[in-house]
């Protein structure tokens, strides 16, 4: 199907395309200066001391959690409402995801009180998620994590932009994890990167990337190295230099995209205030700088969403759910530890969720009649 209006949309050039080019007649494709370009540049841009990119932010998710030391039997604590990569990270390892209510309707992130009421002897970690590039309450956070001995880790995907108190989002907590998919703020295709402050943590990071081993392809390209020992269970998460070079175009331009995305999110919020003032729109008066990943409403209560979703197709527009809840799917339901979760809060709050497009190319006049389309919706 074709929409008048898609749920998002990429903002990719001529500058992309020579970058790529650029890549391929240099012959060298694999992990190598131009990645440690992007590196460099992304590290600058969020203000950690160390980044590494990687093939997703998924992959880049499973080694902050192997990094950090997850195994068998230790407790992550995680909100349901993300998606589903955010968990699997922590099960990848053996250890246990722990789900815990969100805020409020005005609030979609985890709530730090719900995280509180989950800490136990076995909680190792805290596993956020900044929903569409709302901050979660990280002085907060960090404040409960210090007190129980807890490591952060940050689900950063919807993030790349965002700061809390002028510090970026995914700079928080000891790893952040940030997502170059294709329907993200900046994209590569494919891509991720991890960042963190702490220098074992980054040493284990760069290990396991590439296979544990001591020395790379690039190093031994260069005449750094012959040889290498393997030091570690590692795994192969290496991004290559054709998105790298595109993920350096797409960085410079992540501040204007940005800034099209919150000037958009202002004005959707102005026309419902408008036209349907009986829908919420969460994370309107939300503390910090916000990517605007993504723009969320929540239907009144008793609305049926799937109608509701079915005329906004029908007007040609494209509008999805953020999220299913995790601990819903069968995988999940499957495993015991999982299937006695109850988050009734999240679950009433999630069944009235709906995403609107937003993406940097959306018009005043795409916004406007988005609106009106709900209005007539709703009002039908
Ligand atoms: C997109 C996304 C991911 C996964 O990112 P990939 O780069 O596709 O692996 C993880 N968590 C959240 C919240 C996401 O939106």
């Amino acid at each position: 199907m074709t929409w008048r209006i898609p749920l998002a949309d990429i903002d990719v050039g001529e500058e992309e395309i020579s970058a790529v080019t650029g890549v391929l007649k240099s012959r060298w494709l694999t992990m190598g200066a131009v990645t440690q370009e992007f590196e460099e540049a992304f590290k600058e841009y969020s203000g950690a001391k160390y980044a590494l990119a990687v093939t997703n932010a998924t992959t880049a998710l499973h080694m902050a959690c192997v990094a950090v030391g997850l195994k068998p039997g230790d407790e992550v604590i995680l909100p349901s409402l993300t998606f589903v990569a955010t968990a699997n990270a922590i099960c990848y390892t053996g250890a246990t995801p722990i789900f815990a209510e969100i805020s409020s309707e005005s609030n979609l992130n985890i709530s730090p009180k719900a995280i509180e009421s989950k800490i136990t002897p076995k909680t190792r970690a805290i596993m956020v998620m900044h929903y569409g590039g709302y901050a979660c309450d990280m002085p907060e956070i960090m404040r409960i994590a210090d007190v129980h001995g807890l490591t952060v880790i940050e689900d950063a995907a919807h993030a790349s932009g965002s700061f809390l108190d002028s510090k970026m989002l995914g700079t928080w907590g000891r790893v952040g994890c940030y997502s170059f998919f294709s329907n993200k703020n900046m994209t590569t295709g494919e891509g991720g990167m991890a960042v963190t402050n702490d220098e074992e943590v980054f040493k284990k990071l760069s290990l396991i990337r590439s296979h544990g081993m001591t020395s790379l392809t690039w190093d031994r390209h260069r005449g750094h190295a012959w040889s290498y020992d393997v030091v570690d269970l590692g795994y192969n998460y290496r991004i290559d230099e054709m998105r790298a070079a595109v993920g350096l175009v797409q960085l410079h331009k992540l501040d204007s995209f940005n800034e099209k995305r919150r000037k958009i999110t202002k004005r959707y919020i102005d026309l419902l205030h408008e036209s349907c003032p009986e829908i919420i729109i969460p994370f309107e008066h939300h503390p910090g700088i916000s990517a605007c990943h993504l723009f969320v409403i929540l239907l009144p209560e008793g609305c049926d969403r799937f109608d509701f979703m079915e005329r906004m197709k029908a007007a040609g527009i494209q509008t999805s759910i953020h999220y299913p809840l995790i601990h819903r799917f069968s995988y999940y339901q499957n495993d015991p530890f999982v299937a006695c979760q109850n988050l009734p809060f999240t679950e009433k709050i999630a069944e009235r969720e709906v995403t609107l497009p937003l993406y940097p190319g959306l018009t005043e006049n795409d916004v406007t009649y988005i609106v009106q389309s709900i209005a007539e919706a709703l009002h039908h």
